[in-house]
């Protein structure tokens, strides 16, 4: 029974080096986080080894009693974080879990209203080559390009134009809150199931720092992953009426044998989430994304062409738009990169680039606010960016400062990965 340096030291390496990258880099991919310790052991435990077809008590295999009592705490702590009367935990990914919701709201051919891909929704939300837009008619929403926000009445024009079966709100890259009541009226008006993806958000919303959907929608699907900060997975939350339909839609609509080692780590990321040491991440992540959305507004950063896609946020990231300045998104996200900061490139509303090239970056806190970053790291390291992005940067300096912040807030000290 060989150690993982023993039996496969190329892939050793690849852990040890990624752990290093992590490490000595500054993370501000939106979508990212660093998971504690002991999801990392959970999702490295003897529970990957388990077949469990069905739902706690009722399942397809034997041998269910111990995964049993973890699937059913990680229900329970689901349900009562966020207040929801069902919570399906089964989900692989936030994509599952869409696909998931999807199958049990509607039928192929029925209408779905979701944010354009282009203006910050998710592949999921009706991305023409993606199972939602392949499988259902897609009627798209877009933000006002004078504003950046989502205009309620250009949404409701829409939705008594088309009619839909399933209205969808959420994004990926949109930086304010999403007006629940009003999608819930719109789809009642129109006799719609209204679905919110909380992917982004989850986080926020479990410290009581963002508006709940939980109240206004049918159904409510997350990843576990962003600002959550659990392991890379996804779960779906419902009202007693859609709970049934979920249930059968993941199990076996979409999935087989459930990952019951990343359920158990879902567990225990819920555990956290409840707690007052994650409601102050959450409240240092929404600081650090403010102060950065601040700094990129400043004097230099408007000299350079940056500007800040609705003029601010409301939540754990910014959505920068050089649609003026000289670099693109491509040459922007790389001058990061060399300056230790990773981010990724993002198109903006109505980007006149390509979506490989865009003319915007999607600049997020979460990882950092783990990573134990307050006021002022996040003012430093709004700093490094607003001169990365502008002509003529003296980038080692800068790389210097992103190092020492890095050595200032050690990432997993002591882990041994193997
Ligand atoms: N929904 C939203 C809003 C997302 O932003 C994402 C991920 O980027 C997903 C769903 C899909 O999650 P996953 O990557 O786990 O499939």
């Amino acid at each position: 029974d060989q150690s993982i340096a023993d039996l496969d030291p190329d892939i050793a390496r690849v852990l040890d080096r990624e752990l290093d990258r992590q490490r000595a880099t500054l993370e501000m991919i939106a979508s990212e986080n660093f998971v504690p310790r002991a999801v990392l052991q959970a999702q490295g435990s003897v529970l990957t080894n388990k077949y469990a077809e069905g739902y706690p008590g009722r399942r397809y295999y034997g041998g269910c009693e111990e995964v049993d009592v973890a699937e059913t705490i990680a229900i329970d702590r689901a349900r009562s974080l966020f207040g929801a009367a069902h919570a399906n935990v089964q989900p692989h990914s936030g994509a599952t879990a869409n696909a998931a919701v999807m199958h049990a709201l509607a039928r192929p051919g029925d209408t779905l209203m979701g944010l354009s891909l282009a203006h910050g929704g998710h592949l999921t939300h009706g991305m023409k080559i993606n199972f939602s837009g392949r499988l259902y008619d897609i009627a798209a929403y877009e933000v006002d390009p004078a504003t950046g926000r989502i205009d309620m009445d250009a949404v409701r024009a829409l939705a008594l134009e088309h009619h839909p079966q399933v209205i969808v709100a959420g994004w990926s890259a949109y930086p304010r809150h999403l007006d629940f009541a009003a999608f819930r009226a719109i789809a009642d008006e129109v006799g719609a199931a209204l679905w919110v993806d909380m992917a982004h958000f989850a986080g926020l919303v479990a410290a009581g720092l963002h508006p709940s959907p939980v109240p206004h929608a049918d159904v409510v699907s997350t990843t576990i992953h962003k600002t959550l900060g659990g392991p890379r997975s996804g779960m779906i939350l419902s009202t007693d009426e859609w709970a049934k339909k979920i249930d059968s839609a993941v199990f076996p609509g979409q999935q087989g044998g459930p990952l019951m080692h990343v359920i158990a780590a879902k567990a225990i990321a819920l555990k956290i989430a409840a707690s007052d040491e994650f409601a102050d991440r959450q409240a240092r992540t929404l600081e650090g994304a403010r102060l950065l959305a601040d700094r990129l507004q400043g004097a230099d950063a408007q000299r350079a062409g940056v500007k800040v896609v609705s003029g601010g946020t409301d939540v754990h990231l910014v959505l920068v738009d050089l649609v003026d300045s000289a670099l693109d998104g491509q040459q922007a996200e790389d001058i990061l990169h060399e300056v230790g900061i990773t981010v990724n490139r993002n198109a903006v509303p109505n980007d006149p680039r390509p979506p490989r090239v865009t003319s915007g970056l999607r600049i997020g806190t979460p990882a950092l606010a783990t990573r134990g970053f307050g006021a002022d790291e996040f003012t430093e390291v709004a700093d490094v960016i607003a001169l990365a992005l502008q002509d003529g940067a003296d980038l080692e300096a800068l790389r210097a400062r992103t190092r020492a912040l890095a050595d200032a807030k050690p990432l997993y000290a002591d882990l041994r990965q193997y």
